[in-house]
């Protein structure tokens, strides 16, 4: 006999097994005239087909997961200062934190660091995510500037 054994078994191959052991069990009770013994294997059948289609639905819940862990595996991240995820293959090149995070996760280059008046800046193309590496000093402290304005203001009024 080439019977496999139960682990070499899909679990809709051993499923399979069972509702048919328990269909051939209804059918010899439908010729007993026991009608408790009829009652109860029809009922445990019913039963058997409930837990049936609960164990595909997780089974298939557990490979969409499995899937998902061995894209996490992907990954290294966050990384400090800037809190990037990079894919494992290439740590030159940050992806946005919150695209990878979101639900589904999306893997998605920041752009290159560019130059900004304030200072440098990579950004997420995707969801406008801004994240400024360096900043540069104000070439004059933000307290005189502002004062500057209010003396224009009030002169004008
Ligand atoms: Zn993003």
């Amino acid at each position: 006999m080439s019977i496999l054994p139960p682990a070499v078994l899909t679990t809709t191959q051993l499923l399979g097994g069972l509702v048919a052991s328990a269909k051939n069990a209804v059918d010899l009770a439908k010729a007993s005239s026991d009608h408790a013994l009829k009652g109860a294997v029809s009922e445990l059948y019913d039963s058997l087909l409930d837990v049936k289609a609960r164990v595909l639905d997780l089974d298939e819940e557990n490979r969409g997961l499995k899937a998902e862990l061995a894209r996490k595996d992907e990954f290294v991240g966050p990384t400090e200062p800037h809190g990037y995820f990079f894919f494992k293959e290439r740590l030159d090149q940050p992806l946005c934190p919150k695209c990878l995070q979101s639900q589904p996760s999306n893997p998605v280059f920041m752009s290159p660091l560019s130059q900004r008046f304030a200072g440098t800046m990579r950004e997420c193309l995707v969801c406008k995510w801004q994240n400024f590496e360096t900043r540069n000093q104000p070439s004059s402290p933000r307290t005189t500037r502002r004062r500057s304005f209010n003396s224009l203001r009030s002169q004008g009024d």
